[in-house]
């Protein structure tokens, strides 16, 4: 694959991204995918969704895990309801991720994504407790011949490193994404690429633009179109070269709301990472 190869986030009937037909008429070629409602998770779908990649000259270089009951509604919702880190549905959720797992393996994929949620205070019931379900979470996905990638943004770069750590399995790495640490308020992103950037094996290309002052951590910041808000990508992506990242620069836009200014900003956002990648690159 080439280096820096344009990705989109791309869904088939669940989450926010876009169709896959709209990746085609862009002309991306690498795509993260939405896991599918759990009614189209077998051979069959599988079989189809390949086939129409294989059409489109697309490869699929992640499937993210997603759970029914979840909300982005608000920061306090969100911690209340993503992940695996709510507790009541913690056992089911794990459970329904290690048959995310084996769909991927039927899709070719090696490379699951997931929010786990916002990680507990260390040291506590419930983060000795994540920390063992994610352990035997781990142990599954590794008997598939999978990685697994956090995305980043509910909690610091350093809390991350330390549940990472202390979780101990080899095939965790994160998926970063810039405009989450701002739309969280979890810290300046570019900062902690720097810290974290040893473990990044994917990347979204998203923005955002900081809440005021006094309401980071309370409430969003805003998503924007790529190149628009506070992330600053050409530092992004210097960043991102010199802790030697090579993968895809997934697009992502989450306004599935808005279908037509969503295929509008990932237009621009091709644009604009292709014009910074041959200044960069020289490709
Ligand atoms: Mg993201």
């Amino acid at each position: 694959m080439q280096k820096w190869a344009i990705g989109v986030f791309a869904s088939v009937d669940a989450g926010l991204g876009v169709h896959l037909d709209v990746a085609k008429e862009l002309g991306i070629h690498t795509v993260q995918v939405h896991t599918p409602h759990k009614e189209s998770r077998n051979e069959a779908a599988a079989k189809a969704f390949l086939q129409r990649c294989k059409e489109a000259d697309i490869t699929i270089t992640c499937l993210f895990g997603g759970f029914e009951g979840e909300s982005y509604a608000d920061i306090a919702t969100t911690a209340r309801t993503v992940g695996l880190v709510p507790e009541a549905t913690r056992a089911a959720r794990a459970a329904e991720m290690k048959e995310i797992s084996n769909f991927a393996k039927l899709l070719g994929c090696n490379t699951l994504g997931m929010h786990i949620g916002f990680v507990p205070e260390k040291g506590s019931a419930s983060y000795n407790s994540l920390i063992a379900v994610t352990r035997d979470l781990l142990d599954h996905v590794k008997a598939n011949g999978q990685n697994m990638h956090l995305e980043t943004g509910q909690e610091t770069a350093d809390h991350l490193l330390e549940f990472m750590h202390d979780v101990g399995r080899d095939n965790l790495f994160i998926n970063f994404d810039p405009a989450n640490m701002i739309l969280y308020g979890t810290g300046d992103p570019i900062e902690a690429l720097k810290k974290v950037g040893h473990l990044v094996r994917s990347i979204h290309c998203k923005d955002a633009k900081w809440a005021a002052p006094d309401q980071r951590g309370k409430g969003w910041g805003t998503e924007v179109a790529l190149g628009d808000g506070d992330v600053g990508m050409e530092t992004y992506l210097r960043t991102l070269q010199s802790v030697g990242y090579s993968g895809p620069l997934t697009i992502e836009r989450e306004i599935a709301h808005d279908r037509e200014r969503q295929k509008a900003d990932i237009g621009q956002a091709v644009r604009l990472l292709e014009s910074l990648r041959t200044k960069l690159l020289g490709s």
